[in-house]
């Protein structure tokens, strides 16, 4: 023991190496979060932090809140997905480490999906993201300022209209729902982006097993629902009335935000919802189901060439 302290101690001395660690003592000490720490905690003391060096060092090289990283793939961390906060542990501080947001939302996600398997989301839409979103089309504009808008105004909580983007095959009506939810879950609001035609074909598929209810009322319950290609799927009264008029009425009375995406507009959509597969022609309850959809989304047309060729 002692002959490791003397080897230490002439470490100390050598040339060099006392003004490294004063140096690396001045830049762990100075750092904004490691302030932040000392303020908040008063019973802090310096001796503690001289103790604790090592692993503030290790901490203000680690990215928290996700700040320094560009999304979970490029996690700068020690253990990818995870971001480590400062804990008092006796006489020394120690590091603790969680999930970060991204990873948080990313785990969220998989739960979700786990839960409704027709919450496929395409790999180039998980991407999305509004600060990416390829502005050289001005025609796109309209429908990006009222995705920027609703993210201003939108808190949990609060009632704030959704949008239903509606316009030709490829313009990237889609793309546009993808870059909503990630903005949304980077500030850990959980959102279920369903592609509809898959979505009701496994909702017929559950009739039997009582599954039904369960992934039904995830639906109808998520903080932001997103209904992709209304229009697309094949429209029964079952569908119409029983799945879809259950979803809107009740996101309607919470005030829980719906966005759409669809081939139609909504004179379209309307005729869409009036003729089922079996030719049955239901004005009334077609027009309840515009009634909801109009109360719960704003329509905007998306406009441009199609991105898919
Ligand atoms: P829609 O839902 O209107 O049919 P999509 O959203 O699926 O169209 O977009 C068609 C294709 O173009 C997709 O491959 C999508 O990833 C791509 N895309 C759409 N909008 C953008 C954009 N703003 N930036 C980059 N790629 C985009
Ligand atoms: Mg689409």
């Amino acid at each position: 023991m002692e002959r490791i302290q003397n080897a230490f101690g002439q470490l100390i001395q050598r040339e060099g190496f006392k003004e490294r660690y004063e140096a690396l003592k001045q830049e762990v000490m100075s750092h904004p979060r490691v302030q932040e720490f000392v303020n908040t905690h008063e019973e802090v003391t310096s001796s503690m932090m001289e103790r604790s060096l090592m692993k503030l060092y290790e901490y203000i090289g680690q990215s928290v809140s996700c700040e320094d990283c560009p999304n979970l793939d490029g996690c700068k961390n020690m253990i990818q997905g995870y971001h480590p906060h400062l804990v008092i542990q006796g006489k020394t501080i120690d590091i603790q480490y969680d999930r970060c947001p991204r990873k948080v939302a990313y785990d969220e996600r998989k739960k979700q999906q786990s839960l409704i398997q027709s919450v496929y989301i395409p790999r180039e839409i998980l991407e999305a993201n509004m600060a990416t979103v390829d502005l050289g089309d001005p025609q796109r504009f309209p429908a990006i300022l009222a995705a920027e808008h609703f993210l201003e105004e939108y808190e949990p909580g609060k009632r704030v209209q959704g949008i239903y983007f509606y316009g030709a095959f490829g313009v990237g009506k889609t793309y546009i729902l993808g870059a909503i939810a990630n903005a949304l879950a980077e500030r850990q609001v959980s959102s279920m982006l369903i592609y509809l035609p898959e979505f009701l074909r496994e909702m017929k598929g559950s009739i039997q097993d009582n599954s039904i209810g369960d992934k039904l009322d995830a639906v109808k319950r998520v903080p932001v629902l997103m209904i992709d290609d209304i229009g697309a799927e094949g429209m029964s009264s079952f569908v119409r009335d029983d799945i879809l008029g259950t979803i809107l009425q009740f996101r309607m009375l919470e005030n829980l935000p719906t966005f759409f995406t669809s081939n139609f507009d909504f004179k379209g959509l309307e005729h869409h919802l009036t003729y089922t597969q079996r030719g049955e022609e239901e004005k009334m309850k077609a027009a309840r189901i515009m009634e909801r959809i109009k109360y719960l989304a704003k329509p905007v047309e998306v406009l441009g060439g199609n991105r898919r060729v």
